[in-house]
Parts: C-alpha cells; sequence; structure tokens
C-alpha cells in the first residue's frame, strides 16, 4: 500500500510521541507509588516494633493470655487505626484487633501467611494481599516478637495490616490525571506533528504538481512558496530549471521551424539516413525526385527508395568508411536525371557519427549545356574543316598539274566556288546565330503585310521549287491583319522554313502555306502561318531536338542538300525574338507542319527584345 508521506511523518510522530510520553508517565507513576508503599511500610515497621517489644511481655509469660493479648491488641489497633494481630509461633492467633471472641478462635492459623513465613526467614515480612475480612487491599507487615535480642527465643509474631483504600485512591487519582495529561500531550503533538507534515508536504505537492505540468510541456506557471527553508530552496531551484527548459525547448523549436524552412526551399533533395540505412528524414525536393511521400519511406530501408545499383554502392560504401565523399548518378521516376551526391556523415557532439547526410543536387541541366557546348564546338570545328579540307584538295589538285587542264580547271574552279560559298553562309549563319543569342540584331518593330513577304520568299526560292517540281499552295486571307515585326528578318524565317520545305520533300510534293488570325484567347492577338510540306518528315524521338544548332535527323543528307545545320535553329531565335514561338509537328513519310505564331501589328508594341 502507497502511504502518503504526510501520514508517515505524522504516524511516526504519533508514535514518538505517544511512546515517550507513555513510558515517561507509566515510569513515574511507578516509582511514586513504589515510594509510597516504602514510607507506608516503614511507618508501619515503626509501629510493629513498638507493638512487639508491648506484646513481649503477655507472651513471655508461661501461658500467655489471648484474653489480654486480644485486648491489647484492640486498644493499640483503634489507637493507631491499623489491624493488629498476635500469633504465636505456631501460627495461632491469639489476638486481633478486627477479630474477637468466639471469631478469633475460628481465625485460620495464619502460619503459612506470605509475611509470617517472610518474617522467619528475613526478621521482617510483608505482603499485600486482598482482605476477604475487610473486603479491600490490605499492606501486611508480620515481625517477630522475641524476648530479647535478635538470637532470643521467638514469642510470636506481631502482624499489621493498613488498608491501602486511601493510597490506592490517590494514586488512581493521579492515574487519571497523569492520562489526562498524557491525552492532551498526545493532542497538542498530533496538531503540531500534523503541522509540521503539511508544512513540509504541502510544498512538495506543488512541487510535484509542477513536475506533472513541466511534463506536460506547461513550464508559465512557477512554484509559489511562502517557507524560506530548504523546500523554498530546491522550489527556486526547479522554477529556475523549468525556466531553462523552456528557454532550450523554444531554442530547439526555432531551430527546428529554421532548418524545417530551410529542408521546404531547398531546390536540393536532401535524405537523411540512420547507420542500418534506414530513411530517417526526407525534404519535399527529395520527395518529388523518388515519387514517394514522407509517410512512404520513413523507417524503412534507402534500398526501397531508390533502387539504383550505382547509388547503393556508393551509400554502402560511405556508410561503411563514415567519410564525406560525392558521386554522379543517374536516375529517376520518370525521364533520367543527372544526380551529384554529396554523402556526410551526421556529427552528433563527440559521439560516433550517427547516421548519414545525403544531398542530390540535379545537374541535369549543367550537365546538358556542358554537352550542348563541347557539341557545339566539336561541330563547329567538323563543319569548318569539311569544306576546308574539300578546298586544300581541289587546290593541290590544280597545283599538281589540275591548272593546265582547262575543262578540269573549271570544274575545280566551280567546286572551290561552291565550297567556298558554303563556308561563307555556315560563318554567315553562326555569326548571326552568334548575334542574335547576344542581344546584337535589332529587330524592326513595323507593320508586315504577310501575303507580300510569303510571295517574295516563294519567288527567291522559286528555282529550287521548280527544279524539284513541287507545288506551291499560298492560302492567306486578304483581310488577314499585318504582322508587327522586321520584314528582313521575317523573311530569313520563312526563307529558312520554306528551304527545308523545298529540300526535305521528294519531287513533286506539294508545299502549302497558309495563314489565319489566332484563335487563342485572350490578347495579345496572334497569326498563325503554317508551312506544311508531304515530305519525309521527322522521327518522334528527333522533335524536341530539331531546333538545336547542328542537330539533323540524316547528316549526309543535309550536307548534300547544302544546309548548315544552323536553319531551324536562326528561326526559332528570330521568332521567339519577335515575341512569338514555332511548333512542329510531322509524320515520318508523310510530311511535317512547322506553325509559327506572330504578333499582329494592331496589338501594342511591346518592349525591344531580340
Ligand atoms: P539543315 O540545314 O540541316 O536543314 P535545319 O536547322 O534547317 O538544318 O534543320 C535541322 C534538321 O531538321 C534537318 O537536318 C532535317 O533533318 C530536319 N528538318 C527540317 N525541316 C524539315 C522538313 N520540312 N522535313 C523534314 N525534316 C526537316
Amino acid at each position: 500500500m502507497r502511504l502518503p508521506l504526510q501520514w508517515k511523518v505524522l504516524i511516526g510522530y504519533l508514535v514518538i510521541a505517544g511512546v515517550g510520553m507513555g513510558t515517561a508517565g507509566w515510569l513515574a507513576l511507578d516509582a511514586l507509588e513504589a515510594s509510597d508503599l516504602d514510607q507506608l511500610r516503614a511507618g508501619l515497621t515503626a509501629q510493629a516494633r513498638i507493638a512487639a517489644r508491648l506484646f513481649a511481655r503477655p507472651l513471655g509469660t508461661t501461658k500467655p493470655d489471648a484474653a489480654v493479648i486480644d485486648a491489647m491488641a484492640d486498644e493499640l489497633g483503634n489507637a493507631i487505626h491499623a489491624r493488629i494481630t498476635v500469633i504465636n509461633p505456631e501460627g495461632l492467633v491469639l489476638g486481633d484487633s478486627y477479630e474477637s471472641g468466639e471469631a478469633l478462635r475460628r481465625m485460620d492459623n495464619h502460619a503459612a501467611r506470605p509475611e509470617v513465613r517472610q518474617a522467619v526467614t528475613n526478621g521482617v515480612g510483608s505482603s499485600i494481599r486482598y482482605s476477604d475480612t475487610i473486603g479491600t487491599r490490605l499492606l501486611y507487615l508480620a515481625l517477630p516478637i522475641r524476648s530479647g535480642g535478635p538470637d532470643s527465643p521467638l514469642l510470636g509474631f506481631v502482624r499489621m495490616a493498613l488498608p491501602l483504600t486511601e493510597i490506592e485512591g490517590r494514586h488512581r487519582a493521579l492515574r487519571n490525571l497523569l492520562a489526562a495529561a498524557l491525552g492532551g500531550a498526545f493532542l497538542l503533538s498530533l496538531g503540531l506533528s500534523l503541522l509540521v507534515a503539511r508544512s513540509v508536504t504541502r510544498p512538495l505537492g506543488d512541487m510535484v504538481e509542477a513536475a506533472r505540468r513541466m511534463a506536460r510541456g506547461e513550464f508559465r506557471e512557477k512554484i509559489r512558496t511562502h517557507s524560506s527553508d530548504e523546500l523554498a530552496d530546491l522550489a527556486g531551484v526547479l522554477n529556475y530549471m523549468a525556466a531553462a527548459i523552456e528557454e532550450t525547448i523554444q531554442t530547439l523549436k526555432d531551430d527546428r521551424a529554421k532548418m524545417a524552412a530551410t529542408l521546404i526551399a531547398m531546390q536540393e533533395g536532401v535524405l537523411v539516413l540512420a547507420p542500418d540505412g534506414t530513411v530517417r528524414l526526407i525534404n519535399p525536393a527529395m520527395e518529388g525526385m523518388v515519387g514517394r511521400r514522407d509517410m512512404e519511406v520513413l523507417g524503412r530501408t534507402y534500398l526501397e527508395v531508390i533502387c539504383q545499383p550505382r547509388l547503393n554502392e556508393f551509400i554502402t560504401e560511405v556508410l561503411k568508411r563514415m567519410t564525406a565523399s560525392s558521386t554522379e548518378i543517374v536516375f529517376g521516376t520518370g525521364p533520367e536525371r543527372t544526380f551529384q551526391v554529396q554523402a556526410s556523415p551526421l556529427v552528433q557532439g563527440t559521439e560516433e557519427s550517427p547516421g548519414l547526410v545525403l544531398v542530390f543536387h540535379d545537374i541535369t541541366d549543367l550537365r546538358r549545356l556542358e554537352q550542348v557546348r563541347k557539341d557545339f564546338v566539336a561541330n563547329v570545328s567538323h563543319e569548318l574543316r569539311t569544306p576546308l579540307t574539300t578546298i586544300k584538295g581541289y587546290i593541290e589538285a590544280l597545283q599538281d598539274g589540275g591548272v593546265d587542264d582547262r575543262e578540269q580547271r573549271a570544274r575545280f574552279l566551280e567546286t572551290l566556288r561552291k565550297q567556298t560559298d558554303r563556308l561563307n553562309l555556315l560563318i554567315t549563319d553562326l555569326l548571326l546565330l552568334a548575334k542574335i543569342e547576344s542581344g546584337q540584331v535589332p529587330l524592326k518593330q513595323e507593320p508586315v503585310a504577310l501575303a507580300g513577304l510569303i510571295d517574295r520568299t516563294v519567288g527567291l526560292l522559286r528555282p529550287l521549287i521548280d527544279q524539284k517540281q513541287h507545288r506551291v499552295v499560298v492560302k492567306i486571307p486578304a483581310e488577314l491583319p499585318p504582322i508587327r515585326g522586321d520584314e528582313e528578318r521575317l523573311g530569313q524565317v520563312f526563307s529558312n522554313l520554306l528551304d527545308n520545305a523545298i529540300k526535305y520533300t521528294p519531287e513533286q510534293g506539294t508545299i502549302t502555306i497558309s495563314a489565319e488570325l489566332g484563335k487563342a484567347a485572350p490578347p495579345p492577338a496572334m497569326i498563325e502561318v503554317s508551312v506544311v510540306d508531304t515530305g519525309i518528315g521527322i522521327p518522334l524521338q528527333d522533335l524536341p531536338r530539331i531546333f538545336e544548332r547542328f542537330y539533323r535527323v540524316d547528316k549526309a543528307r543535309s550536307r548534300e542538300l547544302g544546309g548548315t545545320g544552323l536553319g531551324l535553329s536562326i528561326v526559332k531565335h528570330l521568332v521567339e525574338g519577335h515575341g512569338g514561338a514555332v511548333i512542329v509537328e510531322s509524320l515520318p513519310g508523310r510530311g511535317t507542319k512547322f506553325l509559327v505564331r506572330l504578333p499582329m501589328a494592331t496589338t501594342p508594341v511591346l518592349p525591344y527584345r531580340t
């Protein structure tokens, strides 16, 4: 059973007080009673000695006269208010101050009475007994009666008896008084101990309650004490501790909130692993990368989150060595992406690393740009070298005698001219592209009538169209509003598109150039121009890349047809520079459609941009 502290203190106090006071009272009373009895016994002894002297004479006669002795006993008993019994050496009662006549003669033999027997052996005997004769407790005291000194012949015994009524009454009164005093003192100590116990247990109770509040996370309410003892010190320390814990918790909360905000805002994916490889934390960016919510991955092993052999190898290695390391890994839920993965062991105090932090930095775009740059350099070098090699070859052929053969010389020189033109075209396109990209090509913002522009473009390319016997259909409504832009540059856009349509459509194909007002709402209103051919088409996988510089579906065919691989790049940049867009749709073997969206001239003029 769990006894409250207050009761433990109380019971302890009461047991000590009760036992202490009870023992003290009992000992005092006992000593008092003993001393009273001693006094009484001493008085009775003195009287008995006198009586023994007095009774020595009648008993010393050869035939002691019982009547005389009894009369003396009566007289003496009356005088000292005590019972006097005179007994002969054989125990026969000769005289008694309480009995006389026949009753005296019928009295028992008193030789066996304890006080008489003690008197025989010790010279004095006493005992306390209840007397049936007078119905009360009596103190008996017996002395031997001798004729002379202690060795003289025994004449009998004198026995004195005194009722203890008075002394016992006094003792009873004293005992009652003591009991009352003890009861009072007990009650007083009960009250006092209750007070003391409560003065200790109440603040303790307050502290227990305060500790419970702290455990629930409530730190505001302080412990109040009215004392100034150690308990007050304890309360002070608890209050201080509560304030310190509250401050620490607040700091931790702030830090946590900052960390959570940082993790949420981070573009990089963060994954924290325990040393056994289970996921402890995952940030939203990482959730996006693995396509799983934190609920689904927390507590699971990283293998269940990202299963990529190279990554598994890397994590296993880092978990084993526990040193910071980084690697590049390709994975992805949708299209594959490249990640720079940085792994660092978690540091917590001086303790051994309790886990691993993995940061996934998506470097797909960076790698792609690097690749584009590398490809560009390689492509430019290659594109420049091809005509240069041809030119060099023909010059050498001319030097080696070709110059003397008139027919051969003319053919060689024609090839040299073509290759130089090609080189020139390539460099012109490259420079134009570079200028557009760096914003050095100013685009006029003028109204351009589309019908006229398309007519002029078709006119310029007419020899090529006729050469391949294509049919060109132009469907431009007369009421179509003008386009806002730079006529020369827009001419370049349509010339490139038409040139491609001519090139990549087998002979006798149909090329349709149509335009209409864009249906897309809201404004600015756009004009949609489409160039559709019935040519070879573009495979689906090449469609997203055909606007890249030097990207060709079929390099050999493009080169043979005199393409530089820069035409569509220039188209895209110029159209976007006009605030428009180019879209391509194609079906291999059936044909291709380029849709160019350009702003209408009536729409407010946008800020200049290239
Ligand atoms: P090129 O000088 O090689 O024509 P472009 O940038 O103009 O370079 O075009 C890039 C590639 O796109 C071409 O090599 C060709 O493979 C493809 N292409 C462009 N237009 C068409 C079209 N109308 N039909 C089929 N393929 C086309």
